[in-house]
């Protein structure tokens, strides 16, 4: 069975070139020079649109269980709606409960995800329990395929982790080549805040953001670091929001340390003012770390531009208004934390082309390449070459649409980008040499997706 993508143009992070694109079985075959002529047993005509990489997401959360209740995106629906958006991989968080074992995790996580991905999947471990057989387990997660690692300074009770734990995981990291992921916020100073606004009869929404000031990230941020230099781990922070944080992030690679860092659509595109919005709609918005004031964001797409955010990722952890999102009605603490985003990621970053932002070949690069090598499944994913997994998105750069809970595939009842009006649209998606999105709706299916075993980063220095 073959393929052939023609007329397009082929944007990969090291440039844009016209050229067809000829897919064979589950691979790419063969970049091929406009006008020359090839047999193939189908024809896609991507004449005026992008032939790029399809979009990999290093940060889900699929049926995740959080407060008492559970994400509404099954690794089934999730998996469709990255696809509609022109994303073929995920990587999603499997959550070790304390007192369980990681190897337990994995294989619970296993049971969720195989035969119900409709796109390739991976996973990120999250270490909640720090102890000799936990940390003597990581070697079999790295020799498993899931060699990061993700720790918490945040929710003490919850995942939170000391000081002396993040110490010893990120020795074990060290020891290994694994990466230490971070969600850096100061949980123990946050609950204090928060406490105390319950206390003071503010329980809106907005409380959220404001309990959870930029500064306690740049300071969690800060440390993390401090603790990644002290032991020589490579750390990745998650879901970066705040200049602050940013700043941390920007010194310590300009001295040489293996520090990366991504940020989330919902930090460039939506502000605290989102947050703030009136009659519980602000619960819309509640994800952790908050929603900031509109200057973050600039600051955020400028260390796009210069690297220092490494990649963009969504933190997908859809809870639905009704039911789910109103356990918070009078206090905003009981809100289950977290955003949908998975479907939009490809195109809300295509908006910073439009904006002038980015280039073209940066869109691809922080969306699909970037997160292949951070991930280890370069040259496998994130790119458009000979011998790459034919993950292919055929994007019409031209094309309007509006996003709306009406249209989008999420199994969520709201979008947090509701009637936004966007340039660009994902045109048809082949995910491994099939055809899963086209004109005509979506032909893939539950299976379809594989697991990836993946190698260690390929940015250690
Ligand atoms: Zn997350």
């Amino acid at each position: 069975m073959s393929t052939l993508i023609r007329g397009g143009t082929v944007v990969n992070a090291t440039g844009a070139v016209a050229a067809d694109v000829l897919v064979r079985g589950e691979k790419i075959a063969a970049l091929v020079a406009p006008g020359f002529e090839v047999q193939a047993d189908t024809v896609i005509d991507a004449t005026g649109k992008y032939v790029i990489p399809g979009g990999i997401d290093g940060h889900t959360h699929m049926e995740m269980p959080f407060g008492g209740t559970s994400s509404a995106d099954t690794f089934e629906t999730g998996t469709v709606a990255a696809a509609w958006g022109g994303t073929t991989t995920i990587i999603d968080f499997a959550v070790q409960a304390k007192g369980t074992s990681l190897l337990s995790t994995l294989d619970k996580w296993h049971a969720k995800a195989d035969g119900n991905c409709a796109v390739d999947y991976g996973f990120h471990m999250i270490v909640s329990d720090v102890n000799d057989s936990s940390l003597k387990e990581m070697e079999s997660c790295i020799d498993a395929g899931v060699n990061t690692f993700k720790m918490f300074m945040a929710y003490p009770g919850v995942f939170y982790a000391t000081d002396g734990e993040i110490l010893r995981a990120m020795q074990k990291a060290r020891e290994t080549g694994a990466t230490v992921m971070m969600h850096a916020e100061n949980g123990i100073a946050i609950d204090q805040l928060v406490a105390q606004a319950l206390a003071n009869g503010r329980t809106d929404p907005v409380q959220h953001g404001l309990t959870r000031p930029p500064e306690l990230e740049g300071e969690a941020t800060s440390r993390a670091i401090a603790l990644a230099k002290v032991t020589g781990s490579p750390l990745y922070i998650v879901h970066l929001s705040a200049s602050h944080a940013l700043d941390a992030v920007t010194k310590a690679r300009d001295t040489g340390q293996n520090v990366f860092a991504e940020t989330c659509p919902q930090y460039l595109f939506l502000s605290l003012e989102d947050l703030a919005k009136p009659d519980f709609e602000g619960a819309k918005y509640v994800a952790s770390p908050p929603l900031r004031p509109k200057e973050h964001q600039t600051e955020l797409w400028r260390g796009l531009r210069t690297n220092d955010l490494s990649l963009v990722s969504t933190d997908h952890c859809p809870f639905c208004f009704k039911d789910q999102k109103e356990l918070g009605r009078g206090d905003f603490s009981k809100i289950p934390n977290g955003m949908p985003g998975v479907e939009h990621r490809m195109d809300l970053l295509h908006q910073g082309v439009v904006r002038g932002e980015l280039s073209l070949e940066r869109w691809v690069e922080i969306s699909s390449t970037t997160p292949a090598r951070m991930f280890g499944l370069y040259p496998r994913k994130g790119v458009i070459a000979p011998g790459a997994d034919a993950d292919v998105v055929v994007y019409d750069p031209s094309a309007e649409q509006t996003l709306s809970a009406a249209t989008h595939h999420m199994n969520v009842d709201y979008s947090a980008y509701e009637g936004m009006e966007l340039t660009g649209r994902v045109d048809t998606v082949l995910s491994r040499g099939a055809v899963v999105v086209d004109g005509s709706g979506f032909h893939g299916g539950a299976g379809h997706g594989k697991f990836l075993g993946r190698d260690l980063n390929q940015y250690l220095i």
